[in-house]
Formats: C-alpha cells, structure tokens, sequence
C-alpha cells in the first residue's frame, strides 16, 4: 500500500504512542541506571515515546504498566534480575498480554530459564539497537493510525534520590555514564566474557560528554564511570576526562579497573589525580594464588601492594573488592585478606558487605571451563540463576553464614565500618581457634577515611 508523505507521517506502530514502550530498571547499585538512560535517548531519536520506572528509587506505576505494549526489563546484574523475575508476575498481573523483554548482561546468561517463566525475549542490549530493532518489529505487526507526534513522556528520576559521593566534611550528586562497552579481559568469575568474549569497544565521546553535561546541569558534581574497566581504551578515558575536566573544573570522578591495568598505565594517575580522580574501585578478589589463577586474574599479592603504592601515592583512594568466600579459598586465606586490609590501613576503604561475597557461578559461566571447577559438584539452581557448591572445609560455609549475618545487622544498625571488620576478624579467629593473625592497627585514627559512594559496591 502506498501514501502520500503526509499521511504516512501519520501512520505509526501502536508502539510509538506515549508510554507504548515502558522500559523499568530494578537496581544498579545506587546510581542512575544507564539501563534506562542510553534506551531511552535512543528509542526517543528513533521516533519512540518511551516511558520510565526505576523500582529501586520509586514505587512500580501500575497505570503505566497497564498502558504499555512492550515493557522492557534492564537487568544488568544478579540483584536485578532476582528483582526482576518478581516484576515479571506483577506485570502479567495487571497487563498479561503485553510484550515482556529482559535485556542486560543477566538475560542472555540466563534466557532459558527466563523464557519459560513469563518473559518473551532475552536480549544482550550491549548497545541499544538491539532492543530497538525488536520493538520495531514488534510495532510492524499492528499498525495504527494517530495524531501523535513522538512526544516523550519518559523522565528519570532526579539524581538527589540516588546515592550520593561521601568523603569527611563533603558530599556530592552524583551522575554516571560508561565510555565503553564490554572487556578485553576474561576473568571467569566474571559475566561479562560469556556475552563479550574478550571485546571491548568505544562509546562517541560527544555522546558520553553529552551525558555528563546533561547530568550536570541536574546537579552533578560528581561522576562515576561505570565502565567494567575504565583502562580497557586508556586514550579514549584520557581524552574524554580532559574534555570534562576543560569544561567543568570543579567535577570530581571514580572509576573501575584491574590491578594489572593499574601497574600497566601507573605514569597516568598522577594526571587522573589532577583532573579530578578521587577514588577508584579494583576488583583484587583475592590475594591466594590459587584462587587468583583459577579466576585468572593476572594478579599477585605483590602487585596489589604495588597498586596501592601507586594509586595512594598519586593521592587517589584505592577501594578493593573481593570474592572472599570461593570453593578455593582457605580460612588462612580470608584471613590473610582482613590482615592486609589492617596492615595497610584500609579498614575505610572496603565495604563491609565485600567480606561476605560467595563466588556466583552462573550458567555461561567461563569457570565452568575451569579443571578446579569441574572436579567440584555443582548443582544448577535455576531459579537462583546460579550453580550452587560447597566448600570442602564446612568451616568456611559456616563463616560464610555468620559473617553475612552480622554484616546485614550491622549495616542495618549503623555500625562504624571499622566495628563491623574486627567482628568479622574475630568470627574469622573463633573459627581458626588461633590468635597467629592479630591487628596490628585497631583503632579509628590509623585507619584514614576514604572517599566513597554512599551504595556499597558488589556485584
Ligand atoms: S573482572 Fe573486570 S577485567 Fe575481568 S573480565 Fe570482568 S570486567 Fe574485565
């Protein structure tokens, strides 16, 4: 059938109307979720007038929920996605004809399961085109006639609501942005080769400077690049940092790398420290070479210390993370890591929900590839999105439960983080019945504070 260019201009997909597409997020630790934000500026320039959840800061909109055709689901990580597999029954509760797509990382890991259970369609989404191809093709099944001229309805929520940057005496709104896409890395503890496979590329720096600028005007005052390693394009940060630093002096900033890219790039941190780099998050995970060879991390001990060196000697925060509790790990082992965070004084720069992170083994998973791995025996718990394992020594299970307990009650209660780290190192002693680890510094003053987001980071 053919029209003319007027009336054509009038004919759109049932999906371009107002809140037709409602893309929802579940939770990205505490920051604007970039799930929503890089689907929504692309579904607006294709013509779509998308609308907006995010569930972690605002109650789930049932009357929006009720209009859409499509709802798309960003579930980034294993919190969200367990979030999300609860939406998916809300949803089909209030509109049960409408079209259900999960998309991030945690969907195409764990589609099958997905796929029988509510959800229409998995998609990797690592850029947007791919969801909006399907909606697209979604929309060319019914076509409508309306007057609507592609006007947006989706608005995100104000940044104040997120969590903020926190150092003594100062606080900040905080905005975020990535400024690439996948890893060159293939860590196999990690999520992202299976759907990457060792690529990375670039996101255009108008756009990632565009999204800055525009966060800043909402008041911004700090940024955090979420990149899954910031260093993956050393260059193409650099120059994207310049060009913020040039057009917004006073803007601080954190990013993520490894270890191995930290004593790779180290000439760049005193630079990184003048354009406004105030801490950075690096994924240690362990200081056992055992562990750290079967997570194939290319790290060792000595290069965490020297990573140290570097980031705190150029003035910058260095906050590690860690997967303390693996089918790998001894109870030296944990101790080892509580003694290296005493020694170095880092009792403020860790979070204390990373002492009670449990090695996640999802399908896909690059450690199922693993020798150590297929000796143990792994049983998938689908609806947990994850392989379960236990340790060999039922000690470490046991530490395991105790220490999440008391890190959930402590940061319930309010507990100094230092507090709750030496409760865990004595749990950790009880455990050894030895006394051959001991604090060297067990007081507020040798431990200095540091720099952080006020979410804690896990993953
Ligand atoms: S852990 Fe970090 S460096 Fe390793 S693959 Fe994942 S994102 Fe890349």
């Amino acid at each position: 059938m053919l029209f003319n260019m007027e009336t054509q201009a009038q004919i759109t997909s049932a999906m371009h109307a107002p809140g037709a597409v409602l893309l929802i997020s579940c939770y990205e630790l505490g920051h604007r979720p970039i799930g929503l934000i890089r689907p929504l500026q692309s579904l607006k320039a294709a013509g779509f007038a998308p609308d907006v959840i995010d569930i972690a800061v605002e109650p789930l909109d049932t009357e929006k929920v009720a209009q859409a055709r499509f709802i798309g689901i960003s579930v980034p990580m294993h919190t969200a996605l367990r979030l999300g597999v609860h939406l998916v029954h809300r949803i089909r509760q209030i509109n049960r004809d409408v079209s259900v797509c999960m998309y991030g990382l945690y969907a195409t890991l764990n589609a099958d399961y997905l796929l029988s259970h509510g959800v229409d369609f998995c998609i990797a989404n690592t850029e947007s085109r791919e969801l909006i191809g399907l909606i697209e093709s979604l929309g060319k099944k019914k076509q409508i006639t309306t007057d609507d001229n592609g006007i947006s309805v989706g608005k995100l929520s104000p940044l104040e609501v997120y969590a903020q940057f926190e150092d003594v005496g100062e606080k900040r709104i905080v905005g975020y942005t990535e400024t690439t896409h996948g890893c060159k890395h293939l860590c196999t503890h990690c999520p992202i080769p299976p759907i990457y496979n060792g690529k990375f590329s670039v996101i255009d720096r108008d756009t990632v400077l565009a999204e800055i600028q525009e966060q800043v005007s909402q008041g911004a005052t700090h940024i955090t690049f979420g990149d899954p390693d910031f260093l993956n394009g050393p260059m193409h940060g650099l120059r994207i940092l310049r060009a913020m630093h040039d057009a917004f002096p006073n803007l601080t900033f954190d990013f993520t790398t490894k270890v191995e890219h930290i004593l790779k790039h180290r000439k760049h941190f005193p630079e990184f420290a003048q354009l406004g780099c105030r801490f950075i998050i690096s994924a240690v995970e362990s200081l056992s070479d055992t562990v750290l060879t079967v997570l194939e991390k290319h790290h060792t001990r000595d290069d965490v210390k020297t990573a140290l060196d570097i980031v705190h000697g150029a003035g910058i925060a260095l906050r590690p993370t860690w997967v303390p509790f693996t089918p790998w790990t001894t109870l030296d082992d944990y101790l080892e890591i509580l003694q290296f965070v005493d020694t170095h004084r880092l009792g403020y720069h860790v979070d204390p929900v990373q002492y009670a992170v449990r090695l996640l083994i999802p399908p896909g998973s690059y450690l199922l590839n693993r020798p150590e791995t297929k000796v143990l025996s792994l049983t998938l718990d689908e609806a947990a999105f994850s392989y379960t394992w236990v340790h060999s020594d039922v000690r470490m299970d046991e530490l395991h439960k105790t220490v999440n307990t008391l890190v959930e009650n402590d940061v319930r209660a309010g507990v100094d983080t230092l507090e709750t780290f030496y409760r865990i190192w004595a749990l950790a002693t009880d455990m050894q019945h030895s006394s051959r680890h001991t604090p060297l510094y067990r007081s507020k003053e040798a431990h200095p504070p540091a720099p952080r987001i006020t979410e804690a980071w896990f993953c």
